[in-house]
């Protein structure tokens, strides 16, 4: 088989002035990846190099420089998954790890277990052999003033809206941006896998955890039907289990293009939710769509290499 990697970098209305950062960004994690496929390292491999690389860049929700929780702090969710063996390891609400992704493939390949939680998760990690840091250390000025930001123009709402009616609802809407990374893969020995890491939504409760780490939601891998990677609003993209959903549509016939459209569509249809998503087979027919402005993604087969921000728009 021929490779192929598709990566993403968050779907939102970024403005102009933070595309050339996420075009850079998703360039750099194509690299690492395909480094790995090219010379025939294995799948899981190839989806954890990009990750780590996006993961360490500030640019992205995921890693050092991730939206910061209420209480201020990063608060971190990774998956990794196996197309071959359906093998998955994933971490939720982890503070200390610098790379949750790298955790995850831990857990894919040594544990008996495929989901850690927090300190759990952390001390599995450091076991394995895995870097731990300060929760501190994840956190930039940048984010520190994202938040505060944030939570001052949160307070005046609350405050405008508890003058007039009172309906909370839109309060749980979720602050614009959402960079979290993804990666899904097809080695030379026709294997596809997924990777999803992100700090989650901005100002999220302490605790919460979102579609990204969950198996069939923000990520999932399955030879006989797709890799998927989404990015968005992870409450409504739980719901709808959109992952696996798109993989099962992949599964039935359907091209991986018209999957992530439908999976769009379905997305801000059935729950008024808004996203992106990458979707790979293992014939490496892949899909790229999002129902936000902009998305940043990747893509390198033998014969190409894409980046940009706007694909597929719905
Ligand atoms: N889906 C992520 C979450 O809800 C956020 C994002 O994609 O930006 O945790």
């Amino acid at each position: 088989m021929n490779p192929v990697l598709v990566v993403h970098g968050g779907a939102w209305a970024m403005p102009d002035d933070m595309v050339e950062a996420h075009i850079n960004g998703v360039r750099n994690a194509i690299a690492a990846g395909w480094k790995v496929l090219e010379r025939g390292g294995s799948v899981l491999d190839a989806v954890e190099a990009s990750v780590v690389i996006m993961e360490d860049d500030e640019t992205f929700d995921a890693g050092r420089g991730s939206f910061l929780n209420r209480d201020g702090k990063v608060q971190l969710d990774a998956l990794i998954m196996d197309g071959a063996t359906l093998r998955a390891g994933g971490v939720g609400c982890v503070e200390r790890l610098p790379n949750p992704v790298r955790a995850a493939r831990k857990i894919l390949s040594e544990s008996p277990h495929v989901y850690f939680v927090g300190e759990g998760a952390e001390r599995f990690a450091a076991e394995h052999g895995c870097e731990l840091c300060r929760n501190e250390d994840l956190i930039i000025p940048r984010e520190v003033e994202h938040l505060r930001r944030y939570q001052q123009e949160l307070g005046q709402r609350e405050k405008a809206q508890s003058d007039s009616a009172p309906d909370g609802n839109n309060l749980f809407a979720p602050a614009v941006s959402h960079d979290t990374v993804g990666a899904v893969a097809l080695d030379r020995n026709g294997n596809i896998a997924a990777a999803t890491s992100t700090g989650g939504t901005l100002n999220k409760a302490p605790g919460r955890l979102g579609d990204s780490s969950l198996i069939g939601c923000g990520c999932y891998a399955n030879n006989e039907s797709a890799a998927v990677s989404t990015t968005g609003w992870g409450e409504p993209i739980m719901k709808l289990v959109l992952a696996k959903w798109t993989a099962d549509r992949v599964a039935a016939g359907n091209l991986p293009e018209w999957a992530a459209q439908e999976a769009m569509n379905y997305l801000k249809q059935r729950v008024n939710g808004h996203g992106g998503i990458i979707v790979l087979d293992a014939q490496g027919q892949f899909g790229i769509a999002h129902n936000t402005p902009r998305m940043a993604w990747g893509l390198k087969t033998v014969k190409t290499e894409e980046a940009g921000v706007e694909r597929n728009t719905i």
